[in-house]
């Protein structure tokens, strides 16, 4: 039985899809104004492993994650400039040319990180006419009201507004952001806009669209209550996004789909705690941030991220330090060394079968609140066992890997046939390299050549070649 932290109850809950046909699964996309770093990268990959989870548990799963390309000022609130704009100030190209460019990056990443691609990928410039249309429904319904600078919603006539942060509105406030309001006559500075016309601070704004209301373009908030709706229905099975979407985007995005369509907006709200360094968030403003580009050009597998990323659970703050990513590597070098060494091993396809026992005990760990590094723990079980024979380990190895996405299954035989005791020789250079002894180093590269293989570094690390 799978259970489900849920933000909104503050519980490990059943999971319960509405149909037991498909599962729908919301994930707020990037804002593609820039290069995401790896924050960003963690938040994806978590919500990979959540949705391959999901798949090997049986359910279908119709993934909508979003691109937002035009709304999303600087602060998440109402206040700055518009992220797109400001990149294509910066790269000297238009919003739309930036959206294109940085969209490229971002699927490049998380192809790279073996992330797989969302089944829908709506971008908010393409969803005008229905953020229009809920803004209308809204104004309709007396849930907004409109000033010479905006519609806003108003969040006094949000029923529980704050349910899903469960702080009171004054705390929200204080806590989403400067508390700078623009606009005199917003009611509430909690109110927030759906659309913004092109006047005021706005006037020169370089995306809007013709509305009912006047020229101008949607808030943030919003393009999720639309794009979710119009992809996935007016109630979702699961919604997620970073922890730093509590308070005001995914507390926005309820109030407005709910009193739009009068229906409950999500059934399970699961929330990433973030990617932190020196124990403060990931984040562009902290100016310590790394992207996988980076990480590429130190030599890194992405991989390896991928793995780092594993350890840690999707509620956990995980701490970032080249070290840790270097223990990584090292440890998916190594399951890669024992995966290559099963498969070399194998002599004939036989009828073996994935072991069952370590398969409960790995579909109790994703059922337990996606437990990721647990479920990693049972495949290091598989590895290490000396219990069953190696088309076995094989089988179950590759199965358990579906769900983690490290590529087991495309390691090759070759490097597998490099018998272990060159390996361990290899080892051994590395070990005299990185202490600076580069003489015993050389008598090591001298021994393996002798036995018939050849060392080579490349940035990718030590490869090991039949001469
Ligand atoms: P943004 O483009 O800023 O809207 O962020 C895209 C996603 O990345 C959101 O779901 C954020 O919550 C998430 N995110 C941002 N920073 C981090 C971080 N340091 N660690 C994990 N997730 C993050
Ligand atoms: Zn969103």
């Amino acid at each position: 039985m799978l259970k489900i932290y849920n933000t909104l109850t503050r519980k490990k809950e059943k999971f319960k899809p509405i149909s037991d046909e498909q599962v729908s699964f919301y994930h707020c996309g990037p804002t593609v104004y820039w290069t995401q770093h790896i924050g960003n990268m963690r938040a994806m990959v978590l919500c990979d492993l959540i949705v391959r989870s999901l798949e090997y548990l049986g359910y279908n799963v119709k993934l909508a994650r979003n691109y937002t390309d035009v709304g999303h000022l600087t602060s998440d609130e109402d206040e700055g400039e518009d992220k797109l704009e400001k990149g294509a100030k910066r790269d000297k190209i238009s919003p739309q040319e930036v959206a294109d460019k940085y969209i490229k990056v971002f699927e490049q990443d998380i192809k790279d990180l073996n992330v797989m691609p969302a089944e829908v990928k709506p971008r908010a410039t393409e969803h005008i006419k229905e953020m229009q249309e809920m803004a209308q429904t809204l104004l309709d319904k007396g849930f907004a009201y409109a000033t010479e600078l905006a519609i806003y919603f108003d969040v006094s006539r949000a029923k529980n507004y704050t349910r899903l942060s469960g702080q009171n509105l004054a705390k929200n406030i204080a806590e989403a952001g400067s508390g700078e309001v623009s606009d005199p006559n917003k009611k509430h500075p909690a109110d927030f806009a759906l659309w913004f016309f092109k006047k005021g601070k706005h006037a020169n704004a370089m995306q809007t669209w013709e509305s009912p209301w006047g020229q101008g373009f949607p808030g943030w908030h919003i393009e999720c209550s639309a794009m979710a709706k119009k992809h996935l229905g007016e109630t979702l099975d699961i919604h997620m996004g970073g922890v730093d979407h509590i308070p005001v985007h995914h507390t926005n995005e309820i109030a407005q789909s709910e009193s739009a369509n009068g229906k409950k907006f999500v059934n399970y709200w699961l929330h990433n705690e973030m990617l932190v360094v020196d124990n403060e968030k990931m984040a562009k403003s902290s100016g310590k941030i790394n992207s996988l580009a980076e990480i590429k050009d130190k030599g890194y597998d992405p991989l390896a991220l991928r793995y780092l990323f594993l350890g840690a659970h999707y509620r956990s703050k995980q701490n970032f330090t080249w070290e840790t990513l270097d223990a990584a590597g090292n440890a998916l070098k190594k399951l890669r060394n024992e995966v290559t060494e099963i498969k070399s091993n194998i002599k004939s396809a036989g009828e073996a079968k994935i072991n069952e026992n370590l398969r409960e005990k790995f579909i109790a760990a994703l059922e337990e609140d996606f437990n990721i590094p647990q479920a990693l723990a049972v495949l290091w079980e598989v590895v290490k066992s000396d219990k069953f024979i190696n088309e076995e380990k094989l089988l179950t190895i590759l199965n358990f890997d579906g769900v983690l996405g490290l590529k087991l299954d495309e390691l090759k035989t070759e490097t597998g046939e490099i018998p272990k005791v060159i390996q361990a020789l290899a080892d051994n250079r590395q070990k005299f390299r990185e202490l600076g002894d580069f003489n015993a180093a050389d008598e090591i590269r001298q021994e393996i050549e002798n036995q018939g293989y050849i060392v080579e570094d490349t940035p990718q690390g030590v490869k090991i070649k039949k001469k």
